[in-house]
């Protein structure tokens, strides 16, 4: 086995815009505080298995283009893979390994047998067609035809990807396989059996966690101030979730800007706007148009990312204003940040704690789909609500215990749970 002999020194924080950088130096800071093995270590830090695949695909032009793909299957310890497929133009082998990682720990956190996975295709989705994407979806599948499989990898949505292109996975791979077989992939349209919640369920997560964090904070959500940097599933419905409960949400942002309204924002109004404008905020008027970066440091007591990686960083974390973070998106905040953050004592739910609503209810479909049964909606809310809240509890008790943040408190119960199971079914 490789030999890694300062594995149990500190940390270097190297984060410098590469996000499997940024997650490995909490994984050391969790591994350190629990006197992880070596060996184990290294197993746990490895991905399993990387496929990078080129996808031609016949444009609506006539012109074939070439796009690059890729899934990388970070654990499959604790079960068959699990994780999204992120369509954007930033998709590259390094984002998608933090991706991957990212999963494993989120599913250990909530304790569902999944191990982690991602995938994703370095494409503009807002430039396509729906055939083009259509044609995309097909090729990375069939392309995939050996790595995806109910008991093996099953995607899901990710940034670019919602229900329809999780109709085309499915589609394509029952298709080659001569049945339907719609567990293979989780995130579906209703009616292909999507599971009732799966929407809006990383917001609903969100919103949970925000709330357990408020009580631990004792701030009261009826006078608490909130800003949504996103406005993409997870931000617009986190924002609305929160907006029906009380909180007030001062802010919103997308790639047309920020709006702030200090008397705070109507959501299902700002909603409504987005989905009758193509999609974006530009032009909102029941607000000011600000800066995008600008939201992080307004004055309020809630501060959720739901964009992307590397927003809150060493460069400007000192400026954030807000008493909790909720991190809606995955590796928002940067390594080099977290200090800054704790200096403030500012509190921070973690990504893999915070957004895992989304993957738990995807883990009810799948249930649901080997089943072959339909659960009412009241079960799926009800049963990913104790999950979320009993994982927030779980996580601030490791937390106290080790005396360290909710962050690192997440990855050591995560860690804690993969490495356990590692020894019980051994290696080679
Ligand atoms: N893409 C989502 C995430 O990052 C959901 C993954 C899933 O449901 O498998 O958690």
């Amino acid at each position: 086995m490789a030999s890694n002999s300062n594995y149990l020194e500190p940390a270097p924080i190297h984060d410098k815009g590469n996000p499997f950088d940024s997650m490995m130096s909490r994984f050391d800071v969790a591994a350190q505080l629990l006197g992880l093995d070596e060996a184990t270590y290294n197993v746990l830090k490895s991905p399993n298995k990387q496929v990078i695949v080129s996808l031609p695909v016949t444009m609506d032009d006539g012109n074939v283009r070439v796009f690059e793909g890729y899934r990388v299957i970070h654990s499959n310890i604790l079960g068959p893979a699990k994780g999204g497929i992120r369509f954007d133009m930033d998709v590259n082998i390094d984002e998608v390994k933090a991706l991957a990682a990212w999963m494993t720990w989120k599913c250990a956190v909530v304790d569902i047998p999944y191990g982690g996975a991602k995938g994703g295709i370095t494409c503009n989705p807002r430039a396509m067609s729906a055939g083009e994407i259509e044609r995309l979806m097909r090729a990375y599948t069939m392309s995939m035809m050996d790595v995806f499989g109910p008991d093996k990898d099953i995607p899901a949505p990710d940034m670019g990807t919602g229900p329809r292109e999780m109709a085309w996975l499915m589609d394509e791979y029952s298709k080659a396989h001569g049945m339907t077989i719609n567990a293979v992939v989780t995130g579906k349209p209703l009616v292909l059996g999507g599971s009732l919640g799966r929407v809006e369920a990383t917001g609903r997560g969100v919103m949970v966690s925000t709330f357990a964090a408020m009580e631990k904070l004792k701030i009261n959500p009826y006078q608490a101030s909130c800003a949504v940097q996103g406005f993409g599933n997870v931000g617009s419905l986190s924002a609305r979730l929160l907006h029906e409960r009380g909180v007030k949400i001062v802010a919103i942002s997308d790639i047309s800007g920020a709006y702030y309204n200090p008397e705070g924002i109507d959501i299902p109004a700002a909603i409504a706007y987005r989905d009758g404008n193509k999609g974006t905020l530009a032009g909102f008027t029941a607000a000011e148009k600000i800066d995008g970066e600008e939201l992080l440091f307004l004055p309020v007591d809630v501060l959720i990312p739901a964009a992307k990686e590397d927003v809150i960083t060493e460069a400007n974390a000192h400026k954030i204003q807000a008493r909790l973070i909720v991190e809606g998106a995955n590796g928002p905040t940067s390594a080099s940040a977290d200090k800054i953050l704790a200096e403030k004592e500012i509190m921070a739910v973690p990504d893999i704690l915070a957004n895992a609503g989304g993957v738990t209810v995807s883990y009810f479909e799948w249930v649901q789909n080997r089943l072959g049964y339909k659960w009412g909606l009241d079960r799926v809310q009800r049963r990913s609500d104790r999950i979320m809240k009993d994982s927030f509890e779980r996580v601030y008790q490791a937390a106290a215990k080790y005396n360290t943040t909710l962050r690192i408190g997440a990855y050591i119960v995560a860690i804690e749970k993969v490495a356990q199971t590692y020894h019980f079914r051994g290696g080679y």
